[in-house]
C-alpha cells in the first residue's frame, strides 16, 4: 500500500472503497454549506475520510453558546472572534494536512452560489435555514450536482440524499446497471420553503448535540457513497429521527418525482437561484437597521405563533399590523419588527449578513 494512503487503510477495507475509492475521494471537491453544528461535524468527517478539497461557507462568527455542539471550535476561537469558516479551516489543517480547505466567510445567496459551488462534486447541507437549502437544491438540479440535505433542531433530525434527474438522463447515477438511482429533489417533496416563522430554530427550541451528529453522520455516509461512485448504495428514503421519543422513520418518497409536477425537475424553473423566491436585504440608511424581504407564494405570517416562540428571549409586543421583539443575542441587543407580509426590520445593525443571521436564528427562514 502506498504510504500516503496508509492512514486510510481501515476505511479502504470497506466494501466499495479500496484504493480506487480512496483516490476518488482525494480527487473530489465538496462544498459544505454552513459551519454550525452540522457543518462542523460534516467538514471534520469528510476531512478525516480524505476528501481532497473542502470549501466551507459560513457567514457567522463563533460565540460561547456554539461550543456545546460545534465540534471544530474552542474557547480561544470565541475570545479571538474568528469567523466559523476560517476557524474550521485552521482546525482541519491540523487534523488532515492533505486536505485543501477554502474558507468562505460570506452569506450564501443567489448572487454568489454559482461562483462558490462551481465545479464541486457534491453539496453537503450544514445550513440552519430553509431558504439556503432550497437555493442549494435549485443549484443541484440546475447543474446535476448531488446534494445531501439535512437539518436538526431540538431532538429531531431529517436527512435526504438527492441525486438529481438530469434533462438528458446522462448523469453517472442515471446510467448504472440495475436502473437509474436519480431521486426526487427537495421541491418534488415540498414545493416551497416553509414561510418565515413557521419552523422551530435552535434558538427557540434548543438543540441536542447527538441529534445533530446523527444527521451529520448520515449525510457524510451518503456523501462518501456518492464520491466513491457507489450510487447503488445511496439511501433512497428520507430519514427522520427523534432521539428523545426514540422514533426512527425511513419515509418512502421515491414516487414523488413521477407523481409530482416539480417546478425544478419538470419545468426547469429555478426560482431560488433566479432570486424570484427568497429574501432580500437592504440597509436602512442612517438608522442602524436592515430591512429583510421574503418573496414566495406563502400567505401571511402567523405573528401570534412567532410571539409564543420568542417568549423568554425578551419583550414581545404584537398588534394586527406587526410584531416587535427585543432580542439579546449574546449580549448584543436587537429589535425585530416583523410584518404579516414577511417583511422585517432588524434594528441594531447596518450589516445585511448580521440581520439575516439574527432573523434566521430567532424567526427561522
Ligand atoms: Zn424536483
Amino acid at each position: 500500500m502506498n504510504d500516503e494512503l496508509s492512514r486510510y487503510r481501515r476505511q479502504m477495507l470497506l466494501p466499495g472503497f479500496g484504493e480506487a475509492g480512496q483516490r476518488r475521494l482525494q480527487a473530489s471537491t465538496a462544498l459544505v454549506l454552513g459551519c454550525g453544528a452540522l457543518g462542523c461535524m460534516i467538514a471534520e468527517l469528510l476531512a478525516r475520510a480524505g476528501v481532497g478539497h473542502l470549501r466551507i461557507i459560513d457567514r457567522d462568527v463563533i460565540d460561547l453558546t456554539n461550543l456545546q455542539r460545534q465540534v471544530l471550535f474552542d474557547e480561544q476561537d470565541v475570545t479571538d472572534a474568528i469567523p466559523k469558516a476560517e476557524a474550521a479551516r485552521r482546525r482541519i489543517s491540523r487534523i488532515n494536512s492533505d486536505v485543501t480547505v477554502t474558507a468562505i466567510v460570506d452569506d450564501l445567496g443567489h448572487r454568489n452560489i454559482e461562483r462558490y459551488a462551481a465545479g464541486v462534486d457534491i453539496l453537503v447541507d450544514g445550513l440552519d435555514n430553509f431558504e439556503g437549502r432550497y437555493l442549494a437544491n435549485d443549484f443541484a438540479v440546475r447543474y446535476g450536482t448531488p446534494f445531501i440535505c439535512g437539518g436538526a433542531v431540538g431532538t429531531v433530525g431529517t436527512a435526504f440524499a438527492i441525486l438529481p434527474h438530469t434533462a438528458d438522463g446522462g448523469a453517472r447515477w442515471e446510467t448504472i446497471p440495475g436502473g437509474s438511482r436519480a431521486t426526487p429533489c427537495l421541491r418534488c417533496l415540498f414545493e416551497e420553503a416553509p414561510p418565515p416563522g413557521t419552523t422551530p430554530t435552535c434558538e427557540t427550541a434548543g438543540v441536542m448535540a447527538p441529534a445533530v451528529t446523527t444527521i451529520a453522520s448520515f449525510e457524510v455516509a451518503e456523501a462518501l457513497k456518492v464520491l466513491t461512485g457507489n450510487f447503488d448504495r445511496v439511501c433512497p428514503t428520507l430519514l427522520n429521527i427523534d432521539l428523545w421519543t426514540n422514533q426512527i422513520a425511513q419515509l418512502e418518497v421515491r414516487d414523488a418525482y413521477d407523481r409530482g409536477d416539480c417546478p425544478c425537475c419538470k419545468h426547469g424553473r429555478f426560482d431560488y437561484l433566479a432570486g424570484t423566491y427568497g429574501s432580500g436585504a437592504a440597509t436602512l440608511c442612517g438608522r442602524d437597521a436592515v430591512q429583510l424581504t421574503h418573496r414566495q407564494n406563502a400567505a401571511t405570517l402567523d405573528l401570534a405563533g412567532i410571539a409564543v416562540r420568542l417568549r423568554g428571549h425578551g419583550e414581545v409586543v404584537t398588534s394586527p399590523y406587526m410584531l416587535r421583539a427585543q432580542i439579546n443575542d449574546n449580549g448584543k441587543p436587537y429589535v425585530l419588527s416583523i410584518f404579516p407580509d414577511g417583511r422585517a426590520i432588524v434594528h441594531g445593525t447596518s450589516e445585511a449578513n448580521v440581520a439575516r443571521g439574527v432573523f434566521a436564528k430567532y424567526i427561522g427562514i
